[in-house]
């Protein structure tokens, strides 16, 4: 490896034992997850606030904390969204503090896993794997199959057979092998886990696993970066497998240790839908296991029963004294809703969930009006409008007259036109 590289190996959370980098994600002994463990020393010095900002507006600008194999050229633009200030939003919650990072227009397919399978392909290819492939609950599986056709990577990619209809054409339009099985995801991955070994596929979530989850840090080093190298003061992640929230405090634990922002207490919170919650619920118990559930709920995307990183990301959330709630599904559509309303981001049933919840701890008074909070807005509103279908009622086709639509629009809203038409009248002295 050469000394322009940072050195960087798999070894187990829990007894220590060193792999080396190899497409594998449990330990043979403890069948605990692998990390990705980074000597951060030998980027120390050469990854500054000042490099970074010479880098590309991609996650490629983090390269040198990701686990990227040498000779690898980055060639999407991937990530690297919008971190907007939602003053609208935070008025109607009561958070003066308030910021989206908008993930909903992550490149290339609208979510945040494209930033997970950037890295996990990068490591496919360094492996010699030709055929690559996920479990997914819809936003990974979009991710692969473009990702994939672009490197001329077969792929393979297995769903639970109920997805949201744009999610498996999201798929199949990029030419991927797509099979929907007759389970959850928590079958589904499973089956993986099988498949993996038998065919010698490269699944990014199941043996190259360590390296995907990797990805995710990129979410916490643009957060800190678009802040002004700050920290904020509380995150709002939601949770599925568990992995995004770990990996976000993993980015700032690197950030201080590296000296590029200033060490302080940043607390964790967790957000699921209470139809699949498992990770929520033992926050709430004071648990690190996690009792699985059978999932049952609109938010498609984050319904994994029994998550790979739950009982990690349960132990981190308490620790940093930070809290995980859960929404219905009633909760979920109004959150779409408020974030749409209020600052013209449609997101997906996931991103109902991390609003829904958001507005849920303050109104708690978990988390103070003052303090600075950024919430993860994880995937676009345009893959799950099924979710949205009997809300909206477009109306009636209006015949192209000023005559028409003025009836019309008394009809159906006249507060629209009341303003202007009243100040005219009282000009005209004809209203009291
Ligand atoms: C996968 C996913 C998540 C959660 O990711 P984990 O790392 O598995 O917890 C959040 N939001 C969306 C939209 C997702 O697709
Ligand atoms: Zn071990």
């Amino acid at each position: 490896m050469s000394a322009s590289r940072t050195v960087y190996e798999l070894r187990c959370g829990e007894c220590g034992k060193s792999y080396g980098n190899q497409p594998l994600s449990a330990c043979q002994d403890c069948l605990a997850p692998l990390e990705v463990q980074y000597d951060l020393e030998s980027v120390r010095g050469r990854f500054t606030r000042e490099s970074v900002a010479k880098g590309p507006a991609s996650i490629w600008r983090y390269k040198q904390l990701l686990p990227i194999p040498e000779g690898f050229e980055p060639d999407l633009p991937v990530g690297f969204t919008p971190l907007l200030k939602a003053k609208k939003l935070g008025k109607r919650i009561g958070a003066n503090h308030l910021f989206v990072k908008n993930d909903a227009v992550c490149f290339p397919t609208l979510s945040f896993k494209d930033r997970v399978v950037a890295v996990a392909l990068a490591n496919a290819q360094a492996f010699g794997f030709t055929t690559v492939g996920c479990s997914s609950t819809g936003n990974l599986a979009n991710s692969v199959a473009a990702q994939s056709a672009r490197l001329g990577l077969n792929a393979c990619i297995l769903v639970p057979a109920d997805l949201e209809p744009a999610k498996i054409l999201n798929t199949l339009v990029y030419g991927a092998r797509l099979v929907r099985i007759d389970g959850n995801y928590d079958h589904v991955n499973r089956l993986c886990t099988l498949i993996a070994d038998e065919y010698n596929w490269g699944f990014v979530n199941v043996n190259l696993r360590p390296y995907y989850a990797e990805g995710s840090k990129t979410m916490g080093y643009e957060i800190a970066e678009q802040l002004g190298w700050k920290l904020p003061d509380n995150v709002v992640v939601p949770m599925a497998g568990g992995s995004l929230v770990r990996k976000i405090r993993k980015a700032f634990r690197e950030l201080v240790t590296l000296g590029l922002v200033e060490d302080k207490p940043v607390r964790f919170f967790g957000a699921q839908a209470t139809g699949c919650s498992p990770i929520s619920h033992a926050v709430k118990q004071g648990w690190e296991h996690i009792e699985p559930q059978r999932p049952n709920t609109i938010a498609r995307s984050l319904a994994i029963g029994n998550p790979a990183d739950g009982p990690l990301a349960a132990k981190m959330i308490a620790e940093t004294g930070g809290w995980a709630e859960d929404v219905s599904d009633v909760e979920v559509v109004s959150g779409i809703q408020e974030l749409a309303e209020t600052e013209g981001i449609f997101t997906e049933t996931a991103g109902g969930v991390t609003t829904a919840v958001t507005a849920k701890l303050y109104a708690q008074g978990r988390i103070g009006a003052d303090e600075t909070t950024v919430i993860c807005i994880t995937g676009n509103g345009l893959k799950t409008t099924d979710a949205l279908a009997d809300r909206y009622d477009a109306g009636i086709a209006v015949k192209p007259r000023l005559a028409e639509f003025d009836t019309y629009i008394r009809g159906v809203d006249p507060a629209l036109i009341g303003t202007a038409r009243e100040e005219e009248l009282e000009v005209a002295g004809g209203v009291q």
